[in-house]
């Protein structure tokens, strides 16, 4: 078993990143957007803005109350798509209920679309044409880059299907030539299907969820998952203790796809500032 060290893996990628950005006239500008009180967004907003800081991104913040009205949240993105200074715009989702977070992303412009969330981005990516991608499954397929894992013929599993993780990751490993099955809450059979899997990546939202009897021996375990577990220490959706020793290559939580999600946010604004 290998532990894929998302840590060191983020840290290379940033001090490359770095020396770009370094050697540019202008330096890119992020616009990262919260509304509300989320703790954890609120985390990862911080998070966001000390890794900007570190390599020399602009950041500009912007928080607005959890009672904001969409018009409101809408002329802030629109003002932000016309600011020149500004190379890419970042909502932190989930916006509070009752909000239209699609809406709102579609008065993101699709170059200063950072987290590769739009129609167009999207639609880039299923046509094997990517532009900007989303930040946790590009991050991962950088993972697999580094660490020299293929993925041509592979069976890859990947479980949950949202539009930021469980989709774009399925179409990212469908067009580097594995054999893809997308797994859902409605899927019969997971545990079967998990164990044929060369490459099973977890993107449920539950705390070790995936335990030992579901893994093919010498299997990827890519952990997306970012959960609390009994005792509110964070965890993955993966039984890491229990299931590392089955593997060839295993992230760990925390430690892994977290720390690559935000490089390749960064990753994604140098991008966007090299597109005059
Ligand atoms: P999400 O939108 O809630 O999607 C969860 C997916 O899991 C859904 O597709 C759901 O199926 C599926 N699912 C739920 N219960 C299941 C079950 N019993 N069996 C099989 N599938 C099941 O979550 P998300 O935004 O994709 O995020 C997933 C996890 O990754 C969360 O823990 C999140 O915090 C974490 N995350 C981490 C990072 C990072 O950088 N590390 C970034 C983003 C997200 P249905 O579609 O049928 O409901």
């Amino acid at each position: 078993m290998k532990l894929i060290d998302g840590k060191a893996c983020a840290a290379a990628m940033r001090a490359e990143l770095k020396e770009k950005i370094d050697k540019l006239d202008r330096k890119p500008g992020l616009a990262v957007v919260i509304v509300g009180e989320d703790a954890a967004s609120k985390i990862y907003v911080r998070n966001k803005i000390k890794a900007c800081n570190e390599l020399g991104i602009r950041s500009y913040s912007y928080e607005l109350p959890a009672d904001c009205t969409q018009s409101a949240l809408e002329e802030l993105l629109d003002a932000l798509a016309a600011d020149k200074q500004i190379d890419g715009i970042l909502l932190q989702l989930p916006l509070p209920k009752g909000m239209d977070a699609e809406s709102a992303i579609s008065h993101i412009p699709v170059d200063k679309d950072v987290d590769g969330f739009s129609t167009y981005n999207l639609g880039r990516l299923l046509q094997r044409k990517e532009k900007i991608v989303a930040c946790t499954p590009f991050g991962i397929m950088k993972m697999f880059e580094r660490e020299g894992i293929s993925l041509s013929g592979k069976h890859a599993v990947v479980i949950g299907r949202s539009e930021t993780v469980g989709k774009p990751m399925a179409m990212l490993l469908l067009n580097a030539n594995a054999t893809v099955t997308i797994c859902h809450s409605k899927t019969q059979n997971l545990a079967n299907i998990c164990k044929t899997a060369d490459i099973l990546v977890a993107a449920v939202g539950k705390a070790k969820f995936i335990t030992a009897d579901m893994v093919k021996e010498g299997a990827v375990v890519i952990d997306v998952g970012m959960n609390r577990d009994e005792n509110g220490k964070l965890c993955g959706d993966v039984d890491f203790e229990n299931v590392k020793e089955h593997t060839s290559y295993i992230t760990p939580v925390p430690g892994g796809v977290g720390p690559m999600t935000i490089t390749m946010l960064m990753y994604n604004t140098y991008v966007a500032a090299c597109k005059e």
